[in-house]
């Protein structure tokens, strides 16, 4: 019923969260096509890893992967903050591998500037179904919308919620009351405050966040 599956989120390297999604719990890291060379498979792997991206006055603003951050580095749009401990190797260089990297201009950041789509609603939920509070991979989870379409209920932040198929199964085209179930959290629009707490989540991971996302 309330699966949404053909929305997509916008893959025109925009600042969204893409790369959180690869790791969040569920879905170990890159899917990558598996390659017969271990090195080569390690600097994709490399690649993905998340790197966090600071506004111009040190406010965190995003999470990307090295790929991309390397770019705006090569573009002169950001310039690295914090390294890895690790170097990608072209055919004469080798590349220090950003950990956390700050754009040189600053950046006006709306409130509300995610994209509502089922990728972000699952980030936003911690790809945990709603109604049953466990963890599940994104592909064993659907969105539900809270009051059912045929209800009246819209797609919108506020009537998305992530939801197994088990619960989806069982809830139908009932409202939570109806079906005997209780939402986790009352789902809200993926703020600047929703992504700080994704970032610190991941910030965990990697020492050299910490300065930058915990104050
Ligand atoms: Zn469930």
């Amino acid at each position: 019923m309330g699966a949404n599956r053909h929305m997509s989120v916008d893959s025109r390297g925009r600042y969204t969260p893409e790369a959180m999604g690869e790791t969040l719990p569920g879905s170990e890291g890159p899917t990558g096509s598996r390659s017969h060379n271990l090195l080569s498979t390690r600097r994709a792997s490399l690649m993905q890893e998340p790197v966090l991206v600071l506004n111009a006055t040190y406010e965190p603003i995003n999470v990307t992967a090295v790929r991309r951050a390397m770019v705006l580095m090569l573009k002169g749009v950001a310039q690295a903050e914090e390294m890895h401990n690790a170097e990608v190797h072209s055919a004469a260089h080798a590349h220090k591998v950003p950990s956390v990297i700050r754009l040189l201009a600053y950046r006006h950041i709306p409130q509300q500037s995610r994209a509502l789509s089922r990728k972000n609603i699952l980030l936003r939920d911690r790809n945990t179904c709603q109604f049953c509070v466990r963890v599940f991979p994104s592909s064993e989870l659907t969105l539900d919308h809270v009051v059912p379409r045929s209800r009246g209920g819209r797609s919108t932040w506020e009537n998305l919620v992530a939801c197994c198929y088990r619960c989806n199964n069982s809830k139908g085209d009932r409202t939570p009351e109806e079906a005997g179930l209780k939402l986790a959290r009352r789902p809200r629009p993926f703020t600047l405050h929703t992504s700080r707490q994704l970032m610190r989540l991941i910030g965990h991971r990697d020492e050299r966040w910490r300065k930058y996302l915990f104050y």
